[in-house]
Order: structure tokens, then C-alpha cells, then sequence
């Protein structure tokens, strides 16, 4: 089974105890930090022991996805130095030139793991697959099968022919899609609710819709969405959705 909690879903900025990005996926004995924006390292920690997480899934290189590396690298240290934490937590990132990339890639607590969008990584029993999406920055997301169940985080990005697999093959597929519908366009760096709502009913999937604008009125972008599709789930800081 898995389990997703959510333990960030603004875009931009933590506002009102909201963070931004962060997932906490949960597969059998093995937890996957996905992304780990502003504010995540502590909903991370009342979770589970941060030291024991197997990977970290870093889905692009802005900071409301990355902000938090530093800290948990941080505590790492703290912890190693105390002698309790032996190793490295294998940071699933892909690579870059950028400064940005350089400074993710000199914390000493974590062990880089590229990727391609060809070829799966296996973490544990679960096959770990990326695909690229349609976002100002390079922008991947993640699909994770384990038996017969298939989860994807699809992050940041506009609507493309990857989205839309990535829905119409997973059991529960987490989207980055903020804006109202008569807010969408092809030049904008996420898609709307109601075009992921309308792939999800099509193809008779589960999404959450997450990583809405902090400090706005999202109501009107709900209703429209539930109006369409009441099957989708707009993340909730601090819930589990289970697959
Ligand atoms: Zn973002
Ligand atoms: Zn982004």
C-alpha cells in the first residue's frame, strides 16, 4: 500500500503554517521525501526519523522545492557527529551545471544519485521512473510502481503528453496546477485545476491538486473543479491519501 502525506503544499512561500513543497511517500519499509520546500524538514521529522529516510526526490531546482536541503543536511551532521548516524540519504536529483545544483551536490550527508528520463532507478522493492514536464526550469517527475499499484508526483509544469500518461496510467497522481481555468495558457509555468480534472475524469483517475497560491482565495478554482469532477482531492497540510 502506499500512503502520501502532505507536508507542504503551497507554491512560492509558507504562509499561515503552510509550507511549500514536500511529500512524504510511504511504500512497505521505505519512505521517499519528495522535494523539500520551506518548512518541510519539520512535518518531515514528526513523522518519521529523518536519518532513516531512503531517499530524497528533488523534482526541479526552485526553492520552494529545495529550500529545507540545508537544514535536513544540518541535522544530519548534528546527528553524525553525536555518533548516531552513520552514511548518506541518496539524493535522487538530475544533474545540472547551474550554482544551484553545485551547492545541492556539496551536502556532505547526502549521496547524489542522477537520473535519466530513460532509464528507472530500483529503491527497495519499488521502481522509481522520471519524466520530463513543460516548466521554466528543467522540471522532472516521478512515477513509483510497487506490485501492482503505481504512484506519480508530477511537480511543477504545464500540461503535456507526460502529464497526461503519467495520470492515465497511475492510481494516484499529485499535480502542481494553481491557477483558475481562465487563468491557463500555453506560456504559463503550471496548468489549470480544471484541465488536470478534466485528464483525471477522462481517463477515471485520482489526482490531488496541490501547491495553490499562498494568501489567495482558491474557492472559485475548487468549485469549478468539483463542479467538473468531484472525484479530486485538493491536498490538505497534514493528511494521508492512501493508494
Ligand atoms: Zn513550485
Ligand atoms: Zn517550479
Amino acid at each position: 500500500m502506499f500512503e502520501l502525506s502532505i507536508l507542504g503544499c503551497n507554491a512560492l512561500y509558507p504562509s499561515n503554517q503552510i509550507n511549500t513543497s514536500g511529500y512524504l511517500l510511504t511504500v512497505a519499509d521505505t519512505n521517499i521525501l519528495l522535494d523539500a520546500g520551506s518548512g518541510v524538514f519539520a512535518e518531515l521529522k514528526k513523522r518519521v526519523k529523518p536519518e532513516s529516510v531512503s531517499a530524497v526526490f528533488i523534482s526541479h531546482l526552485h526553492f520552494d522545492h529545495i529550500s529545507d536541503l540545508g537544514v535536513y543536511n544540518y541535522y544530519l551532521e548534528f546527528l553524525a557527529k553525536k555518533g548516531l548516524f552513520f552514511g548518506k540519504i541518496k539524493l535522487i536529483v538530475k544533474k545540472s551545471e547551474s550554482a544551484v545544483y553545485q551547492s545541492i551536490a556539496g551536502l556532505n550527508y547526502f549521496e547524489i544519485v542522477n537520473f535519466d528520463d530513460e532509464t528507472p532507478i530500483l529503491l527497495d522493492n519499488l521502481k522509481l521512473s522520471f519524466f520530463k514536464t513543460v516548466h521554466p526550469v528543467e522540471t522532472y517527475g516521478v512515477t513509483v510502481c510497487y506490485n501492482d499499484k503505481v504512484f506519480t508526483y508530477a511537480s511543477d509544469g504545464n500540461i503535456c503528453d507526460n502529464l497526461e500518461r503519467a495520470i492515465k496510467e497511475s492510481d494516484l497522481t499529485v499535480c502542481h496546477a494553481p491557477f483558475k481555468y481562465e487563468e491557463r495558457g500555453e506560456n504559463k509555468p503550471h496548468p489549470s485545476a480544471l484541465e488536470v480534472c478534466k485528464i483525471a475524469k477522462k481517463y477515471g483517475s485520482k489526482i490531488v491538486i496541490s501547491h495553490l497560491f499562498p494568501d489567495c482565495d482558491n474557492s472559485a478554482l475548487k468549485e469549478e473543479c468539483f463542479a467538473e469532477y468531484d472525484n479530486c482531492i485538493f491536498a490538505v497540510q497534514g493528511e494521508k491519501y492512501s493508494i
